[in-house]
């Protein structure tokens, strides 16, 4: 019997607005143990909660962007039951009218394109967080986080591989920090993802009895948990002893195991019911359309417009485009050499349109920004090398004044002295030499002095022709134009 999985996803983001969601307790998550507390969020007596518009407006902005349909009459619900790190008693969710449903997300998966629905998208507050000691005979309570804005996204158990939920789940983060609404860390818990696990024979619609798994705080730790879940479901059907019920299990990330855990409480456990002191919210036509407008370009529709518009491969687009600075750098760099390109045409680039060397110089600068910008040289706000010198440095890649190897040691000058490329060309002397006379000089000297070599390249032997060029280089100091040398030894050999 072949069994197909069945995954579904649970994902909690952490917005990151200036305030908390129904108090106005300072958001940032960095802050000393219980100092952005308040009335509201300790859940004093008598205080009330008072909604955060940026929040609702992120919500429905986020589910705009995830094409689902928008309540424009919402409302909050409470959430009831007990735990220490939930000073209230019930927290305030979302239940039958969340901002959105019934969306999809359309996203490329290794290599095809695949679309996975969404099932409602609603604005909840986090409660705080219990921290134990190593002793194991106290708990703590830190409730800066109670009251933090949650947007929780729901899924259909559309996933059929842990690499299909792993690619959404990167998908999402993309989106956020698009979006602009959060920074969608997983490891900081900004991002946070349970999965429904279970398998089914191939070709059956119905569900069986789930897995729930938890605590997978990381993109790897969710392919991982999913893949030994998998694994240990497939066991049990093999033996014929499919679950017969559903079950929670946590993610063990040391022992890469997962770990049964309490049973999950059904919805009606909850006593959902209408809070009380906050209003219905109601979305104007008028509003929604503002908030449709406010959409930034997403990374579907940059990777769209990265193809046509520079003629990039998917594979390059899609690299790009996931990590936004990046993206916003390279366009930067194009335009920095375009301008560059114009105003040096008078004089070199006679008869070249712009249109003609587009696909060939934004390879080249995608090429530059994906595989020599290493990681650890970026800082949290920008690049190494300001966009127009990298842009000349480049220009002259390009217009093969240096070659390749000058070009990685001028970049790396460029980088830690902050100099501009032109000025460390003649600093370095790393002009490439592209003057025949000099090419022609150093050509009839190699000639002369290697005959016995001469003699084998005229005898049909290509790998003594590699020998000659390799000497030219050498005559010239590696900055002979290597093509140059190339047809100017085929000329005197006769090639
Ligand atoms: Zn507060």
């Amino acid at each position: 019997m072949e069994l197909e999985a069945v995954i579904g996803l649970e994902v909690h983001v952490q917005l990151k607005t200036k305030s908390k969601m129904f108090c106005r307790c300072d958001n940032r998550d960095d802050q000393p143990p219980n100092t952005a507390i308040c009335p509201i969020c300790t859940a004093q007596p008598g205080t009330l909660p008072l909604p955060n518009q940026q929040a609702i407006n992120w919500a429905i902005m986020v589910a705009l962007a995830i094409g689902c349909k928008i309540n424009q009459e919402s409302k909050f619900d409470r959430k009831n039951y007990f735990y220490p790190d939930l000073p209230k008693g019930y927290q305030i969710s979302q239940y039958d009218k969340p901002f959105g449903y019934a969306g999809s997300l359309t996203m490329p998966v290794d290599g095809q394109t695949k679309t996975f629905r969404i099932h409602r998208i609603h604005l909840e507050e986090d409660a705080g967080k219990l921290l134990h000691t190593t002793d194991g005979r106290h708990s703590l309570i830190d409730l800066n986080r109670a009251g933090t804005p949650l947007l929780e996204i729901v899924t259909e158990p559309d996933f059929r591989t842990p690499a299909e939920a792993k690619s959404f789940l990167q998908e999402l983060k993309l989106m956020m920090r698009y979006l602009g609404v959060s920074d969608a860390d997983m490891e900081k818990g900004h991002l946070r993802c349970d999965a429904n696990v279970s398998l089914r024979p191939k070709g059956d619609d119905k569900l069986y009895p789930k897995t729930e798994v938890k605590n997978m705080n990381s993109f790897r730790a969710v392919e991982r948990a999913l893949a030994y879940e998998i694994e240990r479901l497939t066991g049990l059907w093999e033996d014929g002893q499919p679950p017969k019920t559903s079950s929670t299990h946590g993610w063990d990330e040391v022992a890469g195991k997962t770990v049964e855990q309490r049973i999950k409480e059904e919805a009606s456990d909850y006593r959902y019911f209408p809070e009380p002191d906050i209003p219905p919210v109601v979305t104007t036509d008028e509003k929604l359309a503002q908030l449709q407008v406010a959409l930034p370009e997403l990374p579907a529709q940059r990777r769209d417009r990265f193809q046509r518009l520079y003629q990039l491969s998917a594979a390059d687009a899609a690299s790009l485009v996931s990590d936004k600075l990046l993206s916003e750098y390279f366009e930067e760099v194009v335009s920095e050499f375009r301008a560059y390109a114009e105003a040096e045409q008078g004089v070199e680039l006679t008869a070249r349109s712009w249109e003609s060397d587009k696909a060939k110089v934004c390879k080249l600068i995608a090429n530059w920004l994906l595989n020599r910008i290493s990681v650890e040289h970026r800082t949290a706000h920008g690049l190494p090398v300001p966009a127009p010198d990298l842009a000349r440095l480049l220009w002259m890649v390009y217009r093969q004044y240096v070659n390749l190897p000058a070009a990685t040691e001028i970049y790396e000058h460029m980088r830690l002295t902050k100099k501009g490329p032109h000025q460390l060309v003649k600093e370095l002397g790393l002009e490439q030499v592209s003057d025949a006379r000099v090419i022609e000089t150093a050509v009839k000297d190699v000639i002369a002095a290697n005959t016995k070599v001469v003699a084998d390249v005229k005898n049909g032997k290509a790998a003594a022709m590699q020998f000659l060029v390799g000497q030219v280089m050498k005559a010239t100091k590696g900055k002979a134009n290597p093509q140059l040398v190339q047809q100017a030894l085929k000329k005197h050999l006769g090639g």
